[in-house]
């Protein structure tokens, strides 16, 4: 029988122990941890990829749904844990589970009992973990019937985003999104473990009910039945975690939903989760050997052994070497400061570039660039130079730009079975802002500590100001942030009111805590979905969240948002205000209200 690639996968994957029970790892989480249960309470003896030679002559009942038939012989059963091979009774005394197994279609759930018994000799398939056994079936039960599909489910037929996230239920029973979705969640429990079990921290849920305050990104707003008052939903619970260190837990964590209303973007979601920590007394050197801990402890055996201590740049130094805050610090092609070769040159544009103040001359060297790089790709390179002509990181995306170019020329720069973490730190506290560059904004958030030997700065040159956050970075993307956080009540209020110019009236909660008592704190988010997406591979954080929003941040399956009728609008004191353009969905909602 031939079993394309992604089943065989589907064998292997699931139907091998987790990743993470190999005997070392278990002794020294737990010496009692062994396989889940995976059939306990319900109406199946086994699961579909479990049985083996060893389980010959036993008596067994499976559920799942119909993978397969073959000439109205075999049937292959699948369920999360793999395929078996079932044997369709042919006699007339079973001519009513024939019938059954026969006419149902394919994805339809059936529940069937029987004996495992060993294939005929030549018929084994060793490519399928099962493949020594088949199910001679009794009883064979049809618990619900498929009709025909929007698509196949497997994972080698191509089918849309679009399709795949309007039935996204079908497609969560892919190979793909099954193993995503079974990895994320044995991640997680190991960091529970690692968090809980063995440091003391614990879980605590923070409101996602909050209020609109200053600072980070725009917040979804939610109405409410006094008038024009609105709770907002959090970005992140981090004021939330400050006031739990205030109220003494001084080890906090939680898999927290964040929202943040921020238009489209290729790796972002408007709901998202971070894997969100505080702890009292701790300073950023201990915050980073948590994480390295928590990331060795919780990473899945079979994608390589994560090395300690992670390496670690300056904000300066990155920008300078990679053009970007979040270098993919896998290949090199650094930018290197060629100033001093053209300091007496008499080209013009560089003549010019060197005269201006801190103008410098910056070149990558691009190894077998002469080699792969045709005139087109130059060409290319030079009109994405003119695109971009202007932004800073126009370096740091040129060198990416180049990796892409070579790698499509089959050269390997960025080697998907590597993992290249890297701390940025001494970030500068302030940025000038985008929209109006003479004022400052935070360049992670308000709450951030200034660099303990630049504090004298805040009052003279905050601009020159370092602080005390760090970003981690993992191939080129940014997957956790935090700080040490002000903890002085009137540093925290000059900082807001002098500096960032915020209605510190929206933060007086937590400038009065700061004032009782509040112990010096620090801590970081891990965004999860991004995490999940680098450690399975998958092209997007879509691939590694069960329901997630479309691009514009629909959801395709159910079509949030979507319109409520003026009645439901009332008890909150509010109306929509129709732009012009919107006249077929407006007169859509009459119509159903009419109906
Ligand atoms: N709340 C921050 C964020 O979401 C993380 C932190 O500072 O702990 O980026």
């Amino acid at each position: 029988m031939y079993f394309p690639s992604w089943m065989r996968q589907l064998y292997r994957g699931l139907s091998a122990q987790p990743a993470w029970a190999s005997p070392r790892r278990s002794l020294v989480l737990s010496p009692h941890r062994r396989l889940p249960e995976f059939s306990s309470f319900i109406a199946r003896t086994n699961t579909c990829g479990e049985l083996r030679s060893s389980h010959l002559g036993q008596e067994v009942t499976l559920c799942g749904w119909i993978q397969y038939r073959r000439q109205n012989i075999f049937l292959v059963l699948r369920d999360f844990h793999g395929l078996v091979q079932i044997v369709i009774p042919q006699d007339e005394s079973a001519a009513s589970v024939k019938k059954i197994l026969c006419e149902a279609p394919v994805e339809s759930v059936v529940q069937v009992s029987g004996t495992v018994v060993a294939r005929p000799p030549g018929q084994e398939n060793p490519k399928m973990p099962t493949g020594e056994i088949e199910i001679k079936v009794k009883t064979a039960e049809l618990l619900n019937s498929c009709k025909k599909l929007p698509f196949e489910i497997k994972d080698f037929v191509k089918k849309t985003e679009a399709l795949r996230l309007q039935y996204r239920y079908l497609d969560l029973r892919s190979f793909q999104m099954q193993r995503n979705l079974r990895l994320r969640s044995q991640m997680v429990m190991r960091m529970r473990e690692y968090l809980c079990n063995l440091h003391g921290f614990i879980d605590i849920e923070t409101p996602t009910l909050f209020k609109k305050t200053p600072g980070g990104a725009k917040e979804f707003l939610v109405p409410s039945r006094e008038p024009g008052k609105f709770y907002s939903l959090p970005q992140s619970p981090q004021q939330f975690k400050q006031l739990l260190m205030i109220g003494g837990f001084d080890r906090y964590f939680q898999v927290a939903r964040c929202y943040r209303d921020e238009g489209s973007r290729p790796d972002r979601q408007p709901e998202f989760t971070q894997i969100d920590i505080e702890m009292s007394f701790v300073d950023q050197t201990g915050i980073q050997q948590l994480i390295e801990g928590l990331l060795q402890y919780s990473w899945p055996s079979d994608r390589g052994a994560v090395a300690l201590p992670f390496p670690s740049m300056t904000f300066a130094e990155a920008l300078a070497t990679y053009g970007t805050d979040k270098p993919d610090t896998r290949f090199g092609m650094k930018i290197i400061d060629i100033s001093n070769v053209f300091r007496n040159t008499e080209i013009g544009f560089l003549q010019d570039a060197l005269s201006k103040p801190q103008g410098t001359v910056k070149a990558i060297c691009v190894p077998g660039g002469a080699k792969y790089l045709k005139r087109k790709d130059i060409e290319s390179i030079r009109k994405f130079a003119v695109d971009h002509f202007n932004q800073c990181s126009l370096l740091g995306k040129l060198r990416l730009e180049c990796a892409d170019l070579l790698e499509k020329k089959g050269v390997v720069l960025r080697d998907p079975a590597l993992f290249s973490f890297l701390w940025v730190v001494d970030f500068p506290l302030f940025l000038p802002k985008e929209d109006n560059p003479r004022e400052l904004e935070s360049a992670h958030h308000p709450f951030t500590a200034p660099h303990p030997s630049d504090i004298h700065l805040l009052y003279t040159e905050p601009e020159k100001v370092r602080s005390q956050h760090y970003d981690l970075v993992l191939n080129g993307s940014e997957i956790g942030g935090g700080s040490i956080r002000i903890h002085n009540a009137e540093l925290q209020h000059y900082v807001l009111a002098t500096l960032l110019k915020e209605d510190v009236k929206l933060l007086s909660h937590l400038l009065q805590a700061l004032d009782y008592g509040a112990p010096p704190h620090g801590g970081i988010a891990l965004g999860l979905d991004r995490l999940m997406c680098l450690v399975t591979g998958s092209p997007s954080i879509r691939d590694v969240i069960a329901f997630p929003k479309s691009f514009r941040g629909h959801d395709l399956m159910s079509s949030a948002p979507d319109c409520v009728p003026p009645e439901d609008l009332k008890p909150y004191h509010i109306q929509v205000s129709w732009p012009a353009d919107s006249e077929s969905e407006k007169n859509s909602l009459n119509l159903h209200q009419e109906s």
